[in-house]
């Protein structure tokens, strides 16, 4: 029987309708040496599934996607300046099922973690030894008030790229000359701490060809930004008079309602009016990560940062953005870096090895211009202080390019900044 498989093996014993029906747990081959499964088929869980499978090819790796097409977040801002189209950020799963990965799309409803397995939307209860969890992020809505899913159609937070990106686009470009375009920027921890800003830079660069009259106000619930003082030169510089920025501390504390049908923010102390307002929510970790128990009161995935092993359930490593991040900050980068780390720890827990000492990497570029881009990067370690694990940064090695860099060197890092793209989407789609 070496050459028939085994659905075809059931038809011809007439059982065929059995195994359409049955558990997907009942279709695992025998030769298997572990079941891994990677919930969430975006960077972190794409990668993670590439690099289990690539270190240990006797493992059976499934991801768990809700979605046929990813679309990458990171350079959906670069749509706003026309610079590339969704179209460009969009992936399949083709070259991830040649590589021998397992892959099912549909929604996973609930972890089981006491069973080990994956319920899903469509039916399907899916085991596992061993269970990645990489969902991203999802939105508090209503901790601004006014603010959810339905305002978002007026009101886009364009923080998951596809069609709220489009959104955002059309209301910039349909806005009336001399309006205003406001951001409101969320709290701390959120995804990709840089992207508002770069998002200003490259609406206002749109704005500069097409409504050079126009302005941009961020509203922000911080008092301080990633890479502030490069951002706020290169807006000056690039676009002087057209982005304003108001901290939490001007504002007292930021946005705390939005009334879409009147386009107004309100502060405590001022209503303020907008022609198109991109309203950036608080965030937690992945819906599913918080149904399923993963998450603690801080709304993010507590994990051992050794080996990213959940430290509520057994068997379940998280990674990406809906981990409790510590230093490190929720971007593609860190998905990837966390992803390999995750992978490492996953083959060496089902080999019987114990995972050694990892270390973490992010590098992240934010556009000013299509021409000219800022950057930080840096290396992470585990650190333990008073019984308490945490991410540190390595010696100086978290720092933001130099802020008297010149037009040529700004150039090659909107060059690095493609070829980072092109090196990221590959290493879990390509
Ligand atoms: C505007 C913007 C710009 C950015 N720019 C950069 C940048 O320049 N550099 C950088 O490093 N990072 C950037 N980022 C951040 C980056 O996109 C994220 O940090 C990264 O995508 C996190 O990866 P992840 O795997 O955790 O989540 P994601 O990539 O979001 O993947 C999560 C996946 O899980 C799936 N999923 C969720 N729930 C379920 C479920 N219940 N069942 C099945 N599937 C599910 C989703 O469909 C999705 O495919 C940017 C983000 C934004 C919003």
């Amino acid at each position: 029987m070496a050459n028939i498989n085994r659905r075809k093996f059931l038809q011809m014993a007439g059982l065929g309708g059995l195994a359409a029906s049955m558990p997907y747990a009942a279709t695992w081959g025998s030769q298997t040496k572990a079941r891994v499964v990677v919930l969430g088929g975006g960077t972190g869980g794409a990668i993670a599934a590439r690099y289990v499978k690539a270190l240990d090819p006797s493992i059976d790796v499934t991801i768990i996607e809700a979605n046929p097409q990813y679309t990458t977040c990171y350079m959906s801002n670069w749509v706003l300046a026309e610079m590339r189209d969704l179209d460009s950020l969009t992936h399949g799963y083709d070259n991830v099922k040649k590589r021998g990965i397992n892959v099912i799309i549909d929604a996973a409803t609930r972890i089981d973690t006491e069973g080990q397995q994956v319920l899903t939307a469509g039916g399907q209860s899916v085991p596992y030894d061993r269970l990645i969890v990489s969902p991203g992020v999802d939105f508090r809505w209503g901790a601004i008030e006014g603010y959810d899913a339905a305002a978002a159609e007026i009101l886009p937070h364009a923080w998951k790229a596809g069609p709220q990106t489009v959104l955002l686009q059309e209301q910039v470009r349909n806005m009336r000359q001399g309006g205003v375009v406001a951001i409101v920027a969320p709290p701390n921890p959120f995804r990709c701490p840089p992207g508002p800003y770069e998002r200003a830079a490259l609406i206002a660069n749109y704005l500069k060809r097409h409504n050079p009259t126009a302005k941009i106000v961020i509203y922000d619930a911080k008092d301080a930004f990633s890479k502030q003082g490069l951002f706020q030169a290169g807006w000056a510089r690039h676009y002087p008079d057209m982005i304003e920025w108001i901290g939490a501390f001007q504002s007292g504390g930021g946005i705390k309602r939005v009334d879409p049908s009147a386009m107004t923010l309100h502060t405590d102390f001022d209503d303020l009016n907008a022609d198109v307002i991109n309203v950036i929510p608080p965030q937690t970790a992945g819906q599913i990560a918080i149904d399923s128990g993963l998450t603690d009161d801080s709304g993010w995935c507590p994990v051992n940062y050794r080996d990213l092993q959940s430290t509520i359930a057994s068997n379940v490593h998280i990674i990406g953005d809906s981990m409790v991040s510590s230093a490190l900050p929720k971007s593609g980068y860190i998905a990837a870096s966390t992803a390999k780390v995750a992978a490492v720890a996953v083959v060496d827990h089902v080999n019987g090895r114990e995972p050694g000492t990892p270390s973490y990497f992010n590098t992240c570029y934010s556009l000013l211009t299509p021409e000219h881009s800022i950057s930080v990067s840096g290396v992470y370690k585990v650190a333990v202080t008073d019984g308490e694990q945490a991410i540190v940064g390595v010696g100086d090695s978290v720092a933001v390019s130099p802020a008297d860099a010149d037009d040529s060197f700004q150039n090659r890092e909107a060059r690095y900044a493609a070829s980072w793209y092109d090196n990221l989407v590959d290493q879990g789609f390509g």
